[in-house]
């Protein structure tokens, strides 16, 4: 089975950032209020997150890193999302074949915590350990047993910078949640946790910088089933906000073609220049209007009605940014 798992972990995680991911919408998913990420080495060398969920019970910590096993189908419409979503139940195991691994846990309620060690996929037995309330998963070593995949990791600040990166688009989509990140024994990012959804620019400043805040327009509207909130960037002379560009359709982060295109012409309909604008907007929308299943490491999605999501982006950019030329 440490084969399989190893194979999967080839479509799961592709380097310390893919980790972090992982563990940290687990840590969400078990309704996290804050989670501690830290790194050593750009998270070759370890990966240990810390959240206040709800915890596994002892008994549980085998089934949480056995294949295929999810405490999370609990009803025919959570099948359907895991049909679209894929690799159900396969992180942990993935993780844990390619690596050193622990998982240490108190479920709420609980008088004392657990842990259990899997060493490149061989599974330990769990052992009474102390734990506050929550999880905490440690992944030393990652790829140490797969020498072919250890090579493409590239060197520690890369690495880190592709943690902090995909850091700072969660901190963006989950305000509400406080986010600290330490690299090599040092807090590199805390993102306070927003309880007012009026303070979310605060958030907003954390993640993209004050130059953002301070030239940005608030967008909100809705109509025909679709609702789209979020900031744009106002152009500025020294900005160069190409990577600036934050799309969330349901709350997911995604990278998508028509999304792209209808917010660019907006702008360039509007303020006729040619540089990349800054932004960061929620797209909510009927879900099933909504293909999410191209591949959920890739960040793509496919409208049914992509012109009609075009065309809403598009008019409510270009409205916003005409009142702010009157
Ligand atoms: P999935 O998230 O798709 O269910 P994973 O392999 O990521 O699969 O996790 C397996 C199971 O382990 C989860 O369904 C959950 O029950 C448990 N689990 C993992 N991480 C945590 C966590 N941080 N807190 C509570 N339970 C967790
Ligand atoms: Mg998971």
């Amino acid at each position: 089975d440490t084969l399989v798992n190893q194979i999967a972990a080839g479509e799961v995680v592709e380097r310390p950032a893919s980790v972090v991911k992982e563990l940290v919408e687990n840590a969400l998913d078990a309704g996290a209020t804050r989670v501690d990420i830290d790194l050593e080495e750009g998270g070759i060398r370890l990966v240990r997150i810390r959240d206040d969920g709800g915890g596994i019970p002892p008994h549980e910590l085998p089934l949480a890193i056995s294949r295929h096993a999810t405490s999370k189908i609990a009803s025919i419409e959570d099948l359907e999302e895991v049909a679209t979503l894929g690799f159900r139940g396969e992180a942990l195991p993935s993780i844990a074949s390619v690596s050193r691994f622990a998982i240490s846990a108190r479920a709420r309620g609980e008088g004392h915590g657990a842990r259990l060690e899997v060493d490149g996929g061989r599974v330990g037995t769990p052992a009474p350990h102390p734990h506050p309330e929550g999880t905490t998963v440690e992944v030393r070593d990652l790829f140490f047993n797969v020498p072919a995949r250890r090579k493409f990791l590239r060197a520690e600040r890369t690495e880190l910078g592709h943690v902090e990166e995909w850091l700072r688009s969660l901190a963006l989509a989950r305000p509400d949640v406080e986010l600290r990140l330490s690299h090599n024994g040092r807090l590199s990012r805390h993102y306070k946790p927003v309880r007012d959804g009026g303070e979310r620019l605060r958030r907003v400043a954390e993640a993209l910088g004050e130059e953002f805040t301070r030239q940005c327009l608030e967008v909100e509207h809705a109509a025909a089933g679709l609702r789209l909130h979020g900031w744009v960037g106002l152009p500025t002379a020294s900005r160069s906000s190409a990577d600036q560009q934050y799309f969330y359709v349901n709350g997911r982060a995604v990278r998508d073609r028509t999304v792209a295109h209808a917010v660019r012409q907006a702008y360039a309909d509007v303020l006729f220049h040619g540089r990349h604008p800054a932004f960061v907007l929620f797209l909510e929308c009927d879900p099933r209007g909504v293909d999410v299943n191209v591949h959920p490491a890739k960040h793509e999605v496919r409208f049914r009605e992509q012109r009609l999501v075009h065309e809403f982006i598009y008019r409510t950019l270009h409205a916003a940014l005409a009142s702010t030329r009157a």
